[in-house]
């Protein structure tokens, strides 16, 4: 059951606004794509690569006058760099600014960067805790031509390991997860392990309001987790399921 549709018609919406039609896309409908297990033979540096959701004219869901998905996304992205990179994890981000980013350019500065993990941001302001989401494409065996907007489904199962050590690492720290699938650009042509985390409220109990996603210690709560989990994803990743 997907909880939120946030993701979901934010990034229709996005992709209807941004994506080309077909016929302009880049000749890159089947490039060459590396399999999972020589890649980390032939890359073996650990980077993981940040795609804050949004940006521009696409400003994703619209919780207050004043705040935006889009913002959100990006300072939660910021703030994770940080926490990764003084971890000694070297991050590539999609955008550092209120920029608009097609999903195209996405895919390619993830799928370039040969990243061990792709963390797509949204948030929304129904459900509770966090939704991480994994690619709903069928898995598929490695070919050596990946279609260029079906490139994650080579990567399913290991989107899957991924999607679990975040999932505990959540737990750790009491913050309620929900698993979802989901068909998502850019996520869906990241070739690497791949999840979309969309931040929600924490909702309370009976008689305590939620808390929202500006409040800063919850948002360091999923940071310090996910800081966890790409941690220890560093000693697992290369792993074969
Ligand atoms: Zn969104």
């Amino acid at each position: 059951m997907l909880l939120s549709l946030c993701a979901l018609l934010a990034v229709g919406a996005a992709a209807a606004q941004e994506a080309p039609p077909q016929s302009t896309l880049p000749d890159m409908g089947k490039l060459p794509a590396v399999p999972p297990a020589t890649r980390a033979q032939v890359q073996p540096q650990y980077v993981v690569v940040l795609d804050a959701a949004h940006g521009g004219g696409d400003v994703g869901a619209r919780f207050t006058d004043k705040l935006l998905e889009k913002d959100l996304t990006l300072g939660f992205s910021v703030r994770l760099r940080q926490a990764l990179a003084s971890h000694g994890i070297q991050v590539i981000t999609t955008r550092d600014t209120d920029t608009a980013v097609s999903m195209v350019a996405r895919g390619e500065a993830a799928n370039h960067a040969m990243a061990a993990a792709c963390i797509t941001l949204h948030a929304t302001a129904t459900g509770s805790g966090v939704h991480l989401f994994t690619s709903s494409l069928a898995p598929t065996p490695y070919t050596k031509f990946l279609p260029w907007q079906t490139g994650q489904s080579a990567y399913a199962t290991q989107s899957l390991r991924l999607s679990s050590e975040i999932s505990t690492a959540l737990g750790h720290t009491a913050v309620p997860v929900t698993l979802g699938r989901t068909s998502l650009q850019p996520m869906d042509s990241f070739a690497c392990p791949a999840v979309a985390v969309e931040i929600a409220p924490l909702a309370g109990g009976n008689t305590t309001s939620a808390t929202p996603l500006t409040d800063v210690g919850y948002q360091n709560r999923i940071l310090d987790a996910l800081t966890a989990a790409l941690t220890q994803w560093k000693n697992d990743w290369r792993q074969q399921p």
